[in-house]
Protein backbone atom coordinates (compact mmCIF):
# COMPACT_ATOMS: atom_id res chain seq x y z
CA UNK A 1 0.00 0.00 0.00
CA UNK A 2 1.88 3.52 -0.97
CA UNK A 3 2.09 5.74 2.06
CA UNK A 4 1.36 9.42 1.17
CA UNK A 5 1.80 12.23 3.63
CA UNK A 6 -1.36 12.56 4.71
CA UNK A 7 -1.35 8.79 6.18
CA UNK A 8 2.02 10.51 7.51
CA UNK A 9 -0.25 13.09 9.16
CA UNK A 10 -3.13 11.51 10.15
CA UNK A 11 -2.64 7.80 10.94
CA UNK A 12 -6.11 6.61 10.01
CA UNK A 13 -5.98 3.73 12.41
CA UNK A 14 -6.34 3.14 16.21
CA UNK A 15 -2.69 2.51 17.63
CA UNK A 16 -3.83 0.25 19.91
CA UNK A 17 -6.31 -2.22 18.03
CA UNK A 18 -5.90 -1.20 14.02
CA UNK A 19 -9.58 -1.62 13.97
CA UNK A 20 -11.29 1.79 14.19
CA UNK A 21 -10.76 4.80 11.93
CA UNK A 22 -9.09 7.17 14.49
CA UNK A 23 -5.67 7.51 16.03
CA UNK A 24 -6.57 5.89 19.83
CA UNK A 25 -9.95 4.34 20.33
CA UNK A 26 -11.91 4.33 23.59
CA UNK A 27 -11.82 0.85 24.01
CA UNK A 28 -7.98 1.06 24.03
CA UNK A 29 -7.89 4.17 25.75
CA UNK A 30 -9.79 1.81 28.89
CA UNK A 31 -7.63 -0.57 29.05
CA UNK A 32 -4.57 1.49 29.53
CA UNK A 33 -6.69 3.59 31.89
CA UNK A 34 -6.12 1.09 35.17
CA UNK A 35 -4.38 1.07 38.30
CA UNK A 36 -0.88 0.56 37.29
CA UNK A 37 0.43 -3.21 39.12
CA UNK A 38 3.81 -4.07 40.79
CA UNK A 39 6.34 -6.29 38.41
CA UNK A 40 8.89 -7.70 39.57
CA UNK A 41 11.53 -7.91 36.81
CA UNK A 42 14.45 -10.50 37.23
CA UNK A 43 16.82 -8.19 37.56
CA UNK A 44 15.86 -5.90 40.22
CA UNK A 45 16.03 -2.11 39.81
CA UNK A 46 16.05 -2.19 43.86
CA UNK A 47 12.99 0.35 43.50
CA UNK A 48 9.10 -0.32 43.27
CA UNK A 49 8.25 -1.02 39.38
CA UNK A 50 4.66 -0.66 37.98
CA UNK A 51 3.25 -1.29 34.97
CA UNK A 52 -0.31 -0.41 33.25
CA UNK A 53 -0.34 -4.14 32.13
CA UNK A 54 1.00 -6.82 30.13
CA UNK A 55 3.31 -6.41 26.92
CA UNK A 56 0.27 -7.41 24.69
CA UNK A 57 -3.00 -6.14 23.49
CA UNK A 58 -3.11 -2.53 22.67
CA UNK A 59 -0.05 -1.99 25.07
CA UNK A 60 1.85 -3.76 23.07
CA UNK A 61 0.47 -2.64 20.01
CA UNK A 62 0.71 1.35 21.03
CA UNK A 63 4.59 0.67 21.81
CA UNK A 64 5.73 -0.82 18.51
CA UNK A 65 3.59 1.74 16.94
CA UNK A 66 5.14 4.07 18.39
CA UNK A 67 9.10 3.03 18.18
CA UNK A 68 8.76 0.89 14.71
CA UNK A 69 6.48 3.02 12.82
CA UNK A 70 7.18 6.82 13.89
CA UNK A 71 3.55 6.65 15.25
CA UNK A 72 4.28 10.35 17.11
CA UNK A 73 0.88 10.80 17.96
CA UNK A 74 0.69 8.12 19.82
CA UNK A 75 2.72 10.35 23.06
CA UNK A 76 -0.59 12.17 23.57
CA UNK A 77 -3.20 9.05 24.50
CA UNK A 78 -0.15 7.08 26.68
CA UNK A 79 1.00 10.66 28.20
CA UNK A 80 -2.69 10.53 29.51
CA UNK A 81 -2.46 6.73 30.59
CA UNK A 82 0.66 7.61 32.70
CA UNK A 83 -0.30 10.66 34.06
CA UNK A 84 -3.46 8.89 35.68
CA UNK A 85 -0.98 6.13 36.91
CA UNK A 86 0.97 8.95 38.08
CA UNK A 87 -2.34 10.45 40.38
CA UNK A 88 -3.23 6.77 40.69
CA UNK A 89 0.07 6.27 42.40
CA UNK A 90 0.00 9.46 44.72
CA UNK A 91 -3.35 8.86 46.07
CA UNK A 92 -2.10 5.08 47.01
CA UNK A 93 0.55 6.78 48.56
CA UNK A 94 2.93 5.49 46.75
CA UNK A 95 4.75 8.85 45.92
CA UNK A 96 4.20 12.15 47.23
CA UNK A 97 1.12 14.15 46.84
CA UNK A 98 2.10 17.50 44.90
CA UNK A 99 1.19 19.72 47.57
CA UNK A 100 4.45 18.11 49.36
CA UNK A 101 7.26 17.81 46.46
CA UNK A 102 7.48 18.55 42.56
CA UNK A 103 7.92 14.78 40.31
CA UNK A 104 10.54 14.50 38.20
CA UNK A 105 10.07 12.45 35.59
CA UNK A 106 13.35 11.01 33.94
CA UNK A 107 12.96 8.64 30.54
CA UNK A 108 14.76 5.78 30.33
CA UNK A 109 17.76 6.09 27.52
CA UNK A 110 17.26 5.70 24.66
CA UNK A 111 19.58 4.57 21.58
CA UNK A 112 20.28 8.44 19.75
CA UNK A 113 20.74 6.66 16.68
CA UNK A 114 17.53 4.36 16.88
CA UNK A 115 15.32 8.19 18.22
CA UNK A 116 16.63 10.06 15.72
CA UNK A 117 15.25 7.53 13.16
CA UNK A 118 11.93 7.69 14.72
CA UNK A 119 11.89 11.39 14.65
CA UNK A 120 12.53 11.79 18.49
CA UNK A 121 12.30 9.80 21.64
CA UNK A 122 9.04 8.87 21.94
CA UNK A 123 10.06 8.08 25.69
CA UNK A 124 10.68 11.78 26.14
CA UNK A 125 8.03 13.08 23.95
CA UNK A 126 5.31 10.80 26.07
CA UNK A 127 7.01 12.10 29.29
CA UNK A 128 6.15 15.50 28.05
CA UNK A 129 2.84 15.03 27.57
CA UNK A 130 2.48 13.35 30.99
CA UNK A 131 3.71 16.76 32.64
CA UNK A 132 1.81 18.70 29.81
CA UNK A 133 -1.50 16.66 31.53
CA UNK A 134 -0.39 17.10 34.90
CA UNK A 135 -0.27 20.94 34.37
CA UNK A 136 -1.63 22.53 37.32
CA UNK A 137 1.42 20.66 39.27
CA UNK A 138 5.12 20.97 39.69
CA UNK A 139 6.28 17.97 37.01
CA UNK A 140 9.56 18.13 35.62
CA UNK A 141 10.94 15.97 32.55
CA UNK A 142 14.82 15.96 32.75
CA UNK A 143 16.30 13.76 30.35
CA UNK A 144 19.33 12.83 32.53
CA UNK A 145 20.54 9.39 30.56
CA UNK A 146 22.03 8.18 27.61
CA UNK A 147 23.66 5.29 26.61
CA UNK A 148 26.69 5.42 24.52
CA UNK A 149 27.28 4.27 21.24
CA UNK A 150 28.10 0.39 21.94
CA UNK A 151 25.07 -0.38 23.06
CA UNK A 152 22.80 -2.50 20.32
CA UNK A 153 19.63 -2.78 19.77
CA UNK A 154 18.12 -5.34 22.21
CA UNK A 155 15.74 -6.94 19.98
CA UNK A 156 16.86 -10.61 19.78
CA UNK A 157 18.83 -10.46 22.41
CA UNK A 158 18.74 -12.69 25.63
CA UNK A 159 18.61 -11.80 28.80
CA UNK A 160 21.95 -12.38 29.38
CA UNK A 161 23.31 -10.17 26.08
CA UNK A 162 20.94 -7.56 27.46
CA UNK A 163 22.21 -7.23 30.29
CA UNK A 164 26.10 -7.67 28.78
CA UNK A 165 25.01 -5.05 26.16
CA UNK A 166 23.91 -2.43 28.75
CA UNK A 167 25.88 -2.86 31.72
CA UNK A 168 28.36 0.19 32.69
CA UNK A 169 27.17 2.34 29.95
CA UNK A 170 23.81 3.91 30.36
CA UNK A 171 25.72 7.63 32.07
CA UNK A 172 24.16 10.39 33.47
CA UNK A 173 24.32 14.03 31.78
CA UNK A 174 25.99 16.00 34.31
CA UNK A 175 24.17 19.10 33.44
CA UNK A 176 20.46 17.97 34.44
CA UNK A 177 21.57 16.98 37.89
CA UNK A 178 21.08 20.34 39.51
CA UNK A 179 17.68 21.14 38.47
CA UNK A 180 16.70 17.82 40.14
CA UNK A 181 15.12 18.82 43.68
CA UNK A 182 13.89 17.19 46.66
CA UNK A 183 11.00 16.01 44.91
CA UNK A 184 10.13 12.08 44.47
CA UNK A 185 12.20 10.93 40.75
CA UNK A 186 10.62 8.26 38.51
CA UNK A 187 12.16 6.31 35.68
CA UNK A 188 9.68 6.06 33.07
CA UNK A 189 9.84 3.63 30.49
CA UNK A 190 7.73 2.16 27.74
CA UNK A 191 8.44 -1.37 28.65
CA UNK A 192 10.48 -3.60 31.47
CA UNK A 193 11.69 -6.91 29.55
CA UNK A 194 14.20 -8.30 31.78
CA UNK A 195 14.80 -5.36 34.19
CA UNK A 196 18.36 -4.39 32.67
CA UNK A 197 17.57 -1.18 31.54
CA UNK A 198 15.85 0.15 34.91
CA UNK A 199 18.76 -1.42 36.97
CA UNK A 200 21.21 -0.08 34.99
CA UNK A 201 19.61 3.59 34.76
CA UNK A 202 18.58 3.51 38.60
CA UNK A 203 22.04 2.85 38.98
CA UNK A 204 23.86 5.12 36.83
CA UNK A 205 21.36 8.03 38.62
CA UNK A 206 22.50 6.95 41.75
CA UNK A 207 25.85 6.99 41.11
CA UNK A 208 25.47 10.70 40.44
CA UNK A 209 23.73 11.41 43.00
CA UNK A 210 20.06 11.35 41.93
CA UNK A 211 17.28 8.68 43.87
CA UNK A 212 14.95 7.22 42.11
CA UNK A 213 11.91 6.31 43.95
CA UNK A 214 10.03 4.21 40.93
CA UNK A 215 9.74 3.19 37.72
CA UNK A 216 6.80 3.42 36.18
CA UNK A 217 6.20 1.77 32.38
CA UNK A 218 3.48 1.32 29.89
CA UNK A 219 3.89 -2.56 29.99
CA UNK A 220 6.00 -5.62 31.69
CA UNK A 221 6.64 -8.62 29.60
CA UNK A 222 6.00 -11.19 32.26
ZN1 LIG B 1 -8.11 0.73 19.59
Amino acid sequence: MPTTLLDLILPRECGGCARVDASWCPACAGALDVAPGPVRPRVDPGVPCWALGPYAGPHRASILAMKERGRRDLAAPLGVALAAAVTRLRDAGEIDPPELSPLVLVPAPSRRRAARARGGDPILRTCRRVARVLASEDVRVEPLLRVDSRVRDSVGLTADERADNLRGRVHVRRAGIAAIGRGPVLLVDDVVTTGTTAAESVAALRRSGVGVDAVLVLAAVR
